[in-house]
């Protein structure tokens, strides 16, 4: 007896942006197995996070519908007190904007430094501890703007002990002292080691 091959899916090349688009991808009929169809629809679902696509069995015509989503463990976020949470993006880069008010730090920036920590702690599993998130923000808001850093740290309380936010503070001071332009200009490119 033949048996007709698993529907393949072809998986998105991988990269930054990639798994966002799919070609074709043909799902076997629920009517008469045949593993070829074509879509008639394809919308948004589920605000954005899922694509629902109309299809036709080119065999005995019949429409099902599909939905494709990204296939996303829902990340966490282990409080100090171990209470989970789950990871926000939309809180994570607002707490940057209070930290980076009236500085020379776009949004788009923030977002982006935000989508990268996602990113980097999707990498590491489901689970990541909002002490790991603090010095992952840290470690980008310096090399963005450094009174936007030490206010998320002080504010969050990123530091560990009382004087490791002096230490910071006194390394900041003499950066301004021997920098040539420490009201603004052209940051991006520098980043000094931590200790
Ligand atoms: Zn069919």
């Amino acid at each position: 007896m033949h048996i007709p091959p698993l529907p393949v899916v072809h998986p998105a090349p991988a990269g930054p942006g990639a798994g966002r688009r799919v070609a074709s991808v043909f799902v076997r009929c629920p009517g008469c197995a045949h593993i070829d169809d074509r879509v008639i629809d394809s919308r948004q679902a589920d605000d954005g996070a899922a694509i629902r696509r109309r299809r036709e069995c080119l065999a005995c015509g019949r429409r099902f519908t599909t939905f494709e989503r990204l296939e996303e463990a829902p990340l966490v976020v282990l409080k100090r007190s171990g209470t989970p949470q789950p990871f926000a993006r939309s809180k994570l880069v607002a707490g940057m904007r209070a930290a980076a008010k009236n500085r020379p730090v776009g949004d788009d920036q923030l977002e982006a430094v935000a989508a990268e920590i996602e990113e980097h702690a999707r990498l590491g599993g489901s689970e990541i501890t909002s002490a790991e998130v603090g010095r992952l923000v840290l470690d980008r808001l310096r090399r963005l703007d450094e009174v936007a850093y030490l206010r998320f740290a002080s504010v969050y309380k990123v530091f560990e002990e009382p004087g490791d936010f002096q230490r910071e503070l006194g390394l900041l001071t003499d950066q301004l002292r021997s920098g040539p332009d420490p009201a603004g200009g052209e940051r991006g490119g520098r980043a000094e080691p931590t200790t």
